[in-house]
């Protein structure tokens, strides 16, 4: 624990508000001030599950979620020192990234460049800017946003080799990977191995750096001061439901997607409800985090979304990028709905 007394007391005695993913927001602060005054303070009433602040630790950078956006948020700053904390609300880390295809779009890594593709990130978002943008200028955030992206794929690759040792594959060529060889890399034993070969790796060396991974930590609420920004985040234990109260000069959240709460795939993507998902508790738990601390969201809709929608088995959906196919079981049954995927789609269209 890093908080002194002083310091425990001033965040301890000064208001403070639980913006819970929950319905309720509880006060916190004995000296009640903007935040409402906590109900247990009125003598009438109790909120069930009420727990004052109580800050135990106190970071630059708390990441809440630890896939692949958990952990390429925090490589950065831990490569220049700073403070972090990155909790995960399962046993272990990876969320679906973990078990994900891992087929990623990043184009002029220096893999890349060094595998005879000239091609750098400026030249490829030319290439592409347009497309990408076209058709969102109602957001007048969307197209630096996507250049930001489209730019740090490459420095993500790039840094995942040069300072965290991720093993990726030799990139295709034009003649194995014709539409995409500049801007699909794969890890290192193929599809779906970027669990060994890139997540692990990252995790292991942002622990070798001083990051904390804290398993077991399930967030839900932000903690918010006066002035109404956020300065932290609630937890419980998974298991016995412990409150953890960890303070934040920044906090990321990078909970994954939505797709298994029924909830909000009714209420945002109605046409998709009765497809499978294969994820992994992906339930929105970031955007109700978000929403309830005052964060306000944006293209929910798959009039917005790129929706990338996979068949049954995904594996075998990516291996339709590089050629036509058509899978069938022993029996001699198809397994696939290729017609809703990528170039398998089309040629088994
Ligand atoms: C089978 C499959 C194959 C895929 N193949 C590809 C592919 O080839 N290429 C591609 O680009 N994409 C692919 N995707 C999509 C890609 O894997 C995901 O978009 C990506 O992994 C999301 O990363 P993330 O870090 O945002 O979320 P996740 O990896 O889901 O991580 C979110 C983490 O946050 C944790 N969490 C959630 N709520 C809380 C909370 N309240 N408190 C604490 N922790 C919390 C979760 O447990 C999880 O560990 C695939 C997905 C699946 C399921």
């Amino acid at each position: 624990m890093t908080i002194s007394r002083r310091d425990f007391l001033k965040i301890g005695g000064a208001s403070c508000i639980v913006a819970g993913a929950g319905a309720a927001l509880a006060g916190c602060s004995p000296a009640g001030g903007e935040a409402e005054a906590p109900l247990a303070e009125t003598g009438e009433a109790a909120l069930v599950g009420y727990a004052p602040v109580n800050f135990t630790d106190e970071v630059d950078i708390l990441i809440i979620g630890s896939g692949y956006a958990g952990l390429a948020a925090a490589m950065a700053p831990a490569l220049a020192g700073k403070k972090i904390i990155i909790a995960e609300k399962q046993a272990q880390i990876g969320g679906d990234s973990a078990t994900s295809c891992c087929f990623m779009f990043a184009a002029g890594t220096e893999l890349q460049q060094a595998a005879g593709n000239p091609m750098t990130v400026d030249e490829y978002w030319e290439t592409i800017k347009e497309k990408q943008t076209a058709g969102w200028e109602q957001y007048d955030w969307f197209a630096e946003w996507v250049k930001g992206k489209t730019y740090a794929n490459t420095h993500f690759v790039d840094s995942a080799i040069n300072d965290f040792g991720a093993k990726f594959q030799e990139p295709c060529t034009e003649a194995e990977l014709p539409r995409l060889f500049g801007s699909v890399i794969l890890p290192g034993d193929g599809i779906g191995s970027g669990g060994p070969n890139i997540l692990q790796p990252i995790a292991a060396k942002l622990g070798e750096l001083g990051v904390e991974t804290r398993c077991g930590l399930r967030a839900t609420a932000l903690i918010k001061d006066p002035e109404g920004a956020v300065i932290g985040c609630r937890f419980e234990d998974a298991t016995s439901g412990k409150v953890t109260d960890i303070k934040a000069a920044a906090t990321v959240l990078a909970t994954g997607g939505f797709a298994d709460n029924g909830e909000m795939v009714m209420e945002y993507l109605p046409e998709w409800a009765n497809y499978g998902q294969m994820v992994h508790g992906c339930i929105g738990e970031g955007h109700k985090l978000a929403e309830a601390a005052g964060a306000q969201m944006v293209g929910m809709d798959s009039s917005f979304t790129y929706c990338n929608l996979m068949g049954d088995i995904p594996n075998c959906t990516t291996w339709g990028y590089w050629t036509p196919i058509v899978l069938v079981l022993p029996n001699g049954k198809r397994f696939i709905e290729e017609a809703q995927s990528h170039d398998a789609a089309q040629a088994a269209v």
